[in-house]
């Protein structure tokens, strides 16, 4: 315990704000913008529900001590969204992903809000991204992952990617430009778009199988590369690197998720496929549910269209 009270205290928190109120951030639909809205963070250690590292933390932590399917992670609760609502319901959470526009505001207490603005289609794209990510690491676990699922993947984010370096422009403008500290260089961008995988310049069978596996690594460690791991001298200087958008910080999840792929499960479910913290080897749905009716698919197709 003694042990756990110093690494908390070692940390002063990965959030991208306090909340004005409550639990959550204000969050307003302003056009085909959301304004997201904050108080600077006190970085105290007792309230760290939009703490997105050390939400995480609590999630792998707690993969080897509870069988609690319920656990949350940042990184997946990103990756599952499925409509503007999940998406809404994670910026309030957590912040913005990548923010078009930050100000600092002053406000009647002595601490001054932060205003964010968040546009949504740049939203939906990050979360297209950060999902065909994740479930690329979840394919390349399997010893023979099916390269068709593959390619879809590296291209969904192949094209998502293409705006990263408008959005690092923009931010480099608008704040000090030592603090855009993540880059996607135009490189790595030139390496992705000249992937064989993509290009479809190969045929053989097997081949083409090993060269979509290899490409997806490259993919993969390109994405994280752009988003280094850093060292801060404190926290408010931390905390501009993820001022306009907490997306490097998303990604530090994903790296973890990489690394030690075993924690995290993708529900064989196909009309499924929610990412889900694993808690028993032989687990393969993310909920009862799932396992149930994907069974009773299998039978139905099997009694209406019976092997030959
Ligand atoms: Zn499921």
């Amino acid at each position: 315990m003694k042990t756990n009270a110093i690494v908390e205290h070692s940390i002063p928190g990965y959030k991208w704000a306090d909340p004005v109120e409550g639990q959550y951030f204000s969050v307003k639909v302003s056009g085909t913008d959301l304004e997201v809205i904050g108080k600077y963070p006190t970085f105290s250690t007792e309230a760290d529900d939009y703490d997105i590292v050390k939400q995480f933390g609590r999630f792998s932590q707690q993969f080897a001590i509870a069988d609690n399917t319920k656990e949350r992670s940042p990184g997946p609760d990103f990756a599952n969204a499925k409509t503007d609502k999940d998406l809404i319901a994670f910026v309030k959470r957590f912040g913005p992903v990548v923010a078009r526009q930050v100000k600092m505001v002053q406000s009647k207490s002595v601490v001054p809000y932060i205003s964010a603005k968040q546009d949504m289609e740049e939203l939906r794209c990050e979360q297209r991204i950060f999902q065909a990510a994740l479930t690329l690491v979840e394919c390349m676990k399997d010893d023979h992952p099916d390269e068709e699922i593959l390619v879809d993947l590296i291209r969904t984010i192949a094209e998502g990617i293409e705006v990263w370096q408008i959005q690092w422009e923009r931010q480099r403008s608008e704040i000090h430009p030592y603090s855009a500290t993540w880059e996607l260089r135009e490189e790595s961008l030139a390496r992705i778009r000249e992937l064989p995988t993509l290009k479809g310049t190969l045929h053989k069978r097997d081949v083409f199988l090993n060269t979509c596996v290899l490409d997806g690594r490259v993919v993969i460690c390109e994405l994280l590369n752009a988003f280094r791991p850093l060292i801060f001298p404190n926290a408010s200087e931390g905390n501009l690197y993820f001022r306009y958008g907490i997306r490097p910080l998303l990604f530090s999840t994903l790296r973890h998720h990489f690394l030690y792929p075993q924690y995290l499960g993708i529900c064989q479910n196909p009309t499924c496929r929610k990412f889900y913290k694993i808690t028993r080897a032989e687990k393969i749905y993310h909920q009862e549910t799932c396992s149930r009716k994907h069974r009773q698919r299998l039978y139905w197709e099997k009694v209406w269209w019976p092997a030959p």
